[in-house]
């Protein structure tokens, strides 16, 4: 459909958000901060999002459906047609049925709406899939490509945010925080209890697989901790960042991982990761070693980490990030021992919504001006892995699997 105003057509869109549900209570009445920290640009120079407007206050609750984004006032403003919902996997659900008209998509890595080969091939007008967020794994690469379908994310936007949240877990992990603060929850005292699995970080060695934003970021966040540094990388990092943070490079993942105490993983989801760490690599790593991923949950076998978990091979397993989303209430990671996993929450802080809301709004900005996005964002376009995506992603596609997610009960 186009609009004819004054001096100009303009084709009007229908855009389809997935995003995650309201609070259980309904939308938050007040925040805890009444602002957020004024950060103008990432540590290498890129800078923030740069919209040319914002609907909404910095800190609000963006992401779940009543959120929006941010993204009505803009959308409607402009005679495009906004749909917003969290019902996503199941046979009939929602998103499925909006989609085979919508022009554009927009999911979130922490409620991925899982375009597989399939769906996309039933999304006759689909022009473009925005990831509000980082990792577009949930998107069948190979078939956007394929259908000519661009692929954007908001690169940097969340990347600090996940940082922060890896050393709150290896500290958690190695502390043994979760089991301390049962006990405190549950009216006890007794400290032997809460302390048998506890130790100091400091002297540990910490690796990370691949050090591109967060992996670096982790990195430099945990050199106070006097600790000894590792990475895997495809792409050595300078000689100068190297020396600043005593850095040991590995040439294999296989190297690092027999020789750290904690192996944080940051890489993206791709052919070349997925069950990167299975039976064989996760006997390979020092006896009682921590992991910390971050990055995807189909990184790691489901069953070798609650294996490992098990017998002692691995002395503890945290993160944010499971395969499917959400994951089965069933899920071996729920009930596995010594564990402190959370939802998918690391890269969606109040803080972190504020960013990706105004990557996506200004994402949508050039594409309706027909201005270049940005290269950093894009993964795929015109047909070819781009941007990010041609420097870190490899063709394929990740998706395989992703229907369990319909198995999720909301029981709680
Ligand atoms: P970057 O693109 O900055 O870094 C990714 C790094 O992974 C690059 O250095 C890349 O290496 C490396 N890499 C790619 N493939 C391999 C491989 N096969 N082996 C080793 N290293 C590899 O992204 P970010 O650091 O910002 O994010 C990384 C990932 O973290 C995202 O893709 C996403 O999956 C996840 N993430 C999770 C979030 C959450 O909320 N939990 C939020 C944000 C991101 P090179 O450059 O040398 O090719």
């Amino acid at each position: 459909m186009t609009l004819t105003t004054y001096n100009s057509q303009i084709t009007l869109m229908k855009i389809l958000c997935v995003l995650y549900d309201d609070p259980k209570g309904g939308m938050p009445k007040s925040y805890p901060l009444s602002n957020l920290p004024k950060l103008n640009k990432y540590p290498d120079g890129m800078t923030l999002p740069t919209p040319k407007g914002i609907d909404f206050n910095p800190g609000e609750l963006l992401g779940c459906v009543s959120g929006e984004l941010g993204l009505r006032k803009f959308l409607e403003s402009k005679g495009h047609t906004l749909v917003v919902t969290s019902d996503k996997d199941a046979k009939g659900c929602k998103a499925d049925k909006e989609l085979v008209d919508a022009d554009i998509v927009i999911s979130q890595p922490f409620w991925p709406y899982y375009l597989t080969r399939e769906k996309i091939e039933t999304a006759k007008n689909l022009k473009m899939a925005i990831t509000a967020g980082i990792g577009s794994d949930h998107v069948d690469l190979q078939a956007a490509m394929d259908k000519k379908i661009d692929v954007v994310e908001v690169t940097y936007c969340n990347s600090r945010s996940v940082a922060e949240h890896i050393v709150m877990m290896i500290l958690s992990l190695v502390r043994d925080y979760h089991n301390q603060h049962a006990i405190v929850k549950a009216g006890g005292w007794n400290i032997a209890d809460a302390v048998q699995r506890s130790y100091d970080v400091e002297g540990m060695h910490i690796g990370t697989v691949a050090a591109g934003r967060i992996g670096l970021d982790a990195l430099r966040k945990m050199k106070p901790f006097d600790v000894h540094l590792h990475y895997f990388d495809r792409h050595k990092l300078p000689d100068s960042v190297e020396k600043e943070l005593s850095l040991t490079f590995h040439e294999s993942v296989e190297s690092l991982v027999k020789v750290c105490d904690v192996v944080t993983i940051n890489c993206p989801l791709h052919p070349e990761t997925e069950n990167l760490f299975d039976d064989k690599l996760i006997s390979k790593m020092k006896k009682g070693a921590y992991i910390v991923n971050t990055a995807r949950g189909k990184i790691c076998n489901r069953e070798a980490i609650a294996k490992a978990l098990k017998s002692g091979q691995l002395s503890g397993y945290a993160g944010d990030v499971w395969f499917p989303q959400p994951a089965p209430n069933d899920h071996a990671w729920r009930s596995m021992p010594n564990h402190g996993m959370t939802p998918h929450t690391s890269g969606t802080s109040l803080s972190a919504q504020y960013r990706y809301a105004a990557g996506v709004r200004e994402i949508l900005e050039c594409f309706f001006d027909k201005k270049p996005i940005r290269d950093p964002y894009l993964i795929v376009q015109n047909g070819q892995l781009a941007g990010m995506g041609a420097h870190s992603y490899s063709k394929g596609s990740a998706t395989g699997g992703s229907e369990e997610a319909a198995k999720y009960k909301k029981n709680n």
